[in-house]
């Protein structure tokens, strides 16, 4: 299936309130050209200098987020274009954030990353942490806490994925506020069970591009 009609696809699949990210990632600019004429217009990139040279040259109305892992000597890079950070997992990193943002006059949204799977590799804020971690963003002047992000184990074994998901939905639902809206789970293998679990934005690549 071509690109377009993967995002048609996926577009009439999601419930009203579920916002759908492009994951862009290593796609070329005429990839991302064919989803973005087919009427997507959120794309997630997972490395800063990618983003920053892609909102470069593609259309304005588009909105970037940052998904992946983001070291501090990055932002720099994408603070001009980035509508939303999924992937805040430190206070020194909300620095920074905050003092680029600062200089530019911007308020800059995030979501906290919550480490959900057991894989020792995956970033995020520990569980326990998470209600001081979000007491604490809110010296920032130039942030925006809006809400939380996770990723599941990379598995098969829906039992482990889904109490992974519903895991981090129960957190969000004793945190979530007039400021604290979005839950960010589910990627191409797994987002049927995020939706399950009450994520409202899904990122989503590879059923996309390839
Ligand atoms: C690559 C990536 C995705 C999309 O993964 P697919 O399996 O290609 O849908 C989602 N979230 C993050 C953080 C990613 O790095």
């Amino acid at each position: 299936m071509s690109i377009s009609e993967n995002i048609n696809r996926l577009q009439k699949l999601m419930p009203k309130n579920v916002t759908l990210v492009a994951v862009s990632k290593k796609q070329s600019i005429s990839s991302i050209h064919e989803a973005y004429s087919s009427g997507q217009k959120i794309f997630g990139e997972n490395n800063a200098i990618e983003l920053a040279k892609k909102a470069e040259t593609m259309p304005d109305d588009i909105k970037w987020h940052m998904i992946g892992h983001l070291q501090r000597n990055k932002v720099k890079y994408i603070i001009k274009y980035v509508d939303l950070i999924h992937s805040i997992d430190s206070i020194k990193l909300l620095e920074e954030i905050n003092k680029r943002a600062f200089k530019i006059n911007k308020v800059i949204k995030c979501l906290v990353q919550v480490k959900i799977a057991k894989e020792s590799n995956k970033f995020g804020v520990d569980k326990n942490e998470i209600n001081e971690f979000v007491a604490d963003s809110k010296k920032f002047t130039n942030i925006k806490i809006i809400g939380l992000m996770g990723m599941a184990t990379n598995t098969d074994d829906i039992t482990i994925i889904n109490s992974e998901f519903s895991f981090l939905s129960n957190i969000f639902e004793t945190i979530k506020n007039n400021d604290i809206k979005i839950l960010s789970m589910g990627m191409s293998n797994d987002f049927i069970h995020a939706i399950k679990n009450n994520a409202n934005m899904v990122r989503i690549g590879s059923s996309i591009f390839n």
